[in-house]
């Protein structure tokens, strides 16, 4: 599958997306590569039309959370690689929700893989690859000012709203939504600022459970050497209705 790359000037490349400079000033073109990583990168791997399946899931939950009132920084989806977007000051947190005991919790504090928290738990990382993201509290957040009180709040309060629409979505599908990852940007409008959910939403960055086998749907197949990582998306957007398009 091709990975031709928009004819634009790029502004910055992630692991698994390009973001190119927009058609109009605060805008910028998400790319989404094929390119698949974990372990901070140590393990790498091109995992053919991967990009494809996590822009169409992504444009989709984004869409559904804005239904639901959620502000995203989603304009529109130009092609099967390529979302406009509104340009973010991305806050450097990685946002976790997370709904059953899984991955890195599950090491910190010795639980067992598949146990329903009491409660959802939010917790936030600081996004930081050459520290490998450490995992911090709210008062890091506040004493280093990486966001005000007053949009830590807000971020607190999408996140969860953004996990009870996921849930209920996945759900449907027959998809139990075990953790994800969310990140948060700053938007301008008008004279006025505003946090707007950016960056993705797909299996590279949710854990997704079959709900009658447990069976893993999302990046973890890949993490574990489980295999069948792009079939195992290609599913997930099945049972989300999204591959009559794809
Ligand atoms: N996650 C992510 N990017 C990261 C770290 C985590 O998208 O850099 C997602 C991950 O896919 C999972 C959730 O956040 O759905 C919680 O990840 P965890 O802290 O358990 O870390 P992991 O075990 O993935 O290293």
């Amino acid at each position: 599958m091709s990975q031709d790359l928009p004819k634009r000037r790029q502004i910055y490349e992630g692991k698994a997306k390009v973001l190119f400079e927009g058609p109009e000033p605060g805008t910028l073109v998400q790319y989404f590569k094929d390119d698949t990583t974990a372990f901070n990168a140590e393990k790498h791997e091109v995992m053919d039309g991967k990009g494809v399946l996590n822009l169409r899931i992504s444009e989709y939950i984004f869409a559904e959370l804005e239904k639901d009132g959620v502000p995203t920084h989603f304009i529109e989806t130009l092609g099967p690689r390529e979302q406009l977007v509104r340009e973010a000051e991305i806050i450097p947190l990685e946002v976790v929700m997370r709904n059953v005991a899984a991955g890195s919790l599950v090491k910190r504090l010795g639980l067992s893989e598949g146990e329903t928290l009491p409660r959802p738990l939010i917790e936030f990382y600081y996004k930081d690859d050459a520290l490998g993201d450490p995992l911090i509290s709210e008062d890091h957040i506040a004493v280093f000012g990486w966001c005000s009180a007053e949009e830590l709040d807000e971020i607190t309060g999408l996140a969860r709203k953004i996990n009870k629409r996921m849930s209920a979505l996945f759900e449907a599908a027959g998809i139990r939504l075990v953790d994800f990852k969310l990140e948060f940007g700053r938007v301008q409008d008008g004279g006025a600022q505003r946090i707007v959910l950016a960056d993705e939403i797909s299996p590279d960055s949710c854990r997704l459970w079959d709900m009658q086998s447990n069976e893993k749907m999302d990046k973890d197949r890949f993490r574990q050497d489980l295999g069948g990582m792009v079939d195992a998306y290609q599913q997930v957007a099945a049972r989300l209705g999204l591959t009559s398009d794809i």
